[in-house]
């Protein structure tokens, strides 16, 4: 299996570029419906938060994030308690979605903090979506309807776009239009990802 690690900064187009892979019939494991499903009702995780943290970040069975956060982020000792909840049962599910798609060539991994996280060993190709911060601000606001404070604070808490670029094996630039955008994204997978896939395939003997 070739895994490919997909990222770039809030609002540079990680979705858009998922959303190409999945029409090429590559599957996409999305790590923040990933964060989301370990702690849905009934499962172990929410009943772990609820203990360490309180009957009050659970209201009517589902996980108050706000609640959540307000608790969990006011020291470093909460944090890592938070961390030692959500890191296991996330490493955990997504080993299962990777392991469903055990017969199929390629399977991307659509990873926010990839760069952050120091995840880029775990790939063995990392694209990166690549748009300048200043743009990126002006589709959250414009597109997304985000605040403008609130997305500046949240792109100024993430890796720069050279610390990304710099774990890149591709870097796909979305500064320009849609259409730019996919016929670079087809290019890079006709030249780089179909030939590593290729190469995948061809170093597992009986695949
Ligand atoms: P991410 O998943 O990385 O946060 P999205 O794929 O949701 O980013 O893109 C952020 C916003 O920018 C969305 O509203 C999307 O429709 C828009 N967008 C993506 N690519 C372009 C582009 N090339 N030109 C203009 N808007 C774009």
């Amino acid at each position: 299996m070739l895994k490919i690690g997909l990222t770039g900064g809030i609002g540079a187009g990680k979705s858009t570029a998922a959303a190409l892979f999945r029409a090429r019939g590559v599957p996409v494991i999305d790590s923040d419906v990933v964060a989301r499903e370990v702690v849905e009702p009934g499962q172990p995780a929410l009943r772990a938060l609820r203990e360490r943290f309180g009957e009050s970040v659970v209201k009517d069975g589902e996980l108050d994030r706000a609640e959540l956060a307000r608790i969990a982020f006011v020291d470093a000792e909460s944090t890592r308690a938070l961390n030692d909840i959500m890191h296991p049962a996330i490493a955990q599910r997504t080993a299962e979605l990777f392991a469903e798609q055990a017969g199929t060539g390629t399977v991307v991994h659509d990873v926010p903090l990839l760069a952050e996280n120091s995840m880029e060993d775990d790939y063995d190709l990392v694209v990166v979506v690549d748009v300048p911060a200043e743009v990126r601000l002006q589709r959250l606001v414009q597109l997304r309807g985000m605040d403008e404070a609130d997305a500046r604070q949240r792109i100024l808490r993430q890796a720069s776009d050279d610390q990304r670029k710099s774990i890149a094996d591709v870097v796909l630039d979305n500064s320009g239009t849609p259409e730019e955008f996919e016929e670079q994204f087809e290019e890079a997978f006709q030249s780089v990802i179909q030939p590593a896939a290729r190469k995948a395939r061809g170093s597992q003997p009986g695949r």
